[in-house]
């Protein structure tokens, strides 16, 4: 049996969700006595492929292409699916990210593949992979399993550990794909990265606005606790809406799951379309000035005040802890 994972990369740099995919791998192959191949695709990767090794990878397959730095929707899903077909890989494992949500389904039809997503937990019984996904917008948690010969996992990032183990050296492999013009029917042509902070499906601390920041540039003082704390910001579909915030930081039903160690929301009601996007956060608090707010039933922490004086307040007392 053959477990394939495939490891995001942007721009050259491997994602931690590509390590936490590895690891999960890694954990599944041991159980069930398979072998773990790692795929990476893009340009000059071999350097970075190396260090799969710290995660127990000794086996990696590179597709290299210049034209593949940038992703490409129907490249990389045609890549995945011949490398999967020719290794007679039965498991595929991807990040649950922006990427492998993209991804997943597409090669799931040219494999005739089975494909649990957003999956939170894996376990093996009787020789099976038993994957855990929240269902009901993350009212409910099912166990499934995937009777087609051919399975794809993918795995919600932040939830799964990346961790580091005996070290060894990968055998790095070159797998060739004849790529036309045809296989780049969609690309991405330009990324802009305009704040520099982490993405909220990828950071370990997210910070949300809502509609109680009360005006788009109140987010300055959102901004300036996560820039103290390296965290991502996030906001509720109210303020999307309303034009202060970029859609790729909504948080919610409609936006981006989340799983960060810890959520802070601010001056976020808490309405069941916002939980069902956070509600996997590890630790939650809550800046509201209602005391009845929906969001104080499932957060950890509850700050009952003004989100305008709290955040600075926080601001102030974190640098101190820090030392900045
Ligand atoms: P409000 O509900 O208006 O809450 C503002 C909160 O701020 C209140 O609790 C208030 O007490 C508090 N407040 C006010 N002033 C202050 C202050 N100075 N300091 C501290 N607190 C203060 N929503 C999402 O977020 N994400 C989604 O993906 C999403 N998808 C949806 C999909 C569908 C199909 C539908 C119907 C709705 C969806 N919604 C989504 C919208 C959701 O129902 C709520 O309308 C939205 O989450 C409310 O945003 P909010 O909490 O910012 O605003």
């Amino acid at each position: 049996m053959k477990i394939l994972v495939f490891t995001e990369q942007r721009e050259g740099k491997f994602k931690r969700t590509a390590y936490e995919a590895i690891s999960a791998g890694k954990k599944l192959a041991t159980e069930l006595n398979a072998e773990l191949i790692a795929l990476a695709i893009g340009n000059n990767l071999d350097a970075q492929v190396n260090e799969f090794g710290a995660y127990g990878i000794s086996r990696v397959i590179v597709v290299a292409d210049a034209r593949l730095q940038m992703y490409s929707t129907t490249a990389y899903a045609k890549i995945i699916a011949e490398v999967a077909e020719k290794e007679n890989a039965q498991i595929i494992f991807l990040s649950a990210s922006q990427m492998g949500k993209d991804l997943a389904p597409r090669i799931a039809v040219k494999l005739d593949a089975g494909c649990a997503s957003d999956c939170i937990a894996l376990s093996v019984e009787n020789g099976d992979i038993v994957a855990t996904r929240p269902v009901y917008a993350g009212k409910a948690t099912i166990n499934v399993k995937i009777n087609s010969a051919i399975k794809i996992f993918t795995l919600r990032p932040n939830v799964f550990t990346a961790k580091t183990t005996d070290a060894v050296t990968p055998t790095i492999e070159k797998f060739p794909v004849a790529l036309t013009d045809a296989d780049f029917a969609s690309k991405v042509i330009h990324i802009s990265v305009a704040t520099g902070r982490p993405d909220v499906t990828e950071a370990t601390i997210v910070i949300s606005g809502g509609r109680g920041m009360k005006a788009p540039e109140n987010f300055q003082l959102i901004e300036a606790l996560a820039d103290t704390l390296g965290a991502g910001v996030g906001a509720s579909r109210a303020v999307v809406d309303a034009g202060w915030r970029s859609h790729d930081e909504q948080v919610g039903q409609t936006g981006k799951t989340v799983s960060p160690s810890v959520y802070i929301a601010c001056g976020i009601s808490g309405a069941v379309q916002h939980l069902a996007g956070m509600s996997g956060s590890k630790c939650i608090v809550a800046i509201n000035k209602d005391k009845d707010a929906p969001i104080f039933q499932i957060a950890d922490y509850g700050i009952v005040g003004d989100a305008l004086t709290v955040l600075p307040a926080m601001v102030v007392e974190v640098k101190k802890l820090l030392g900045k």
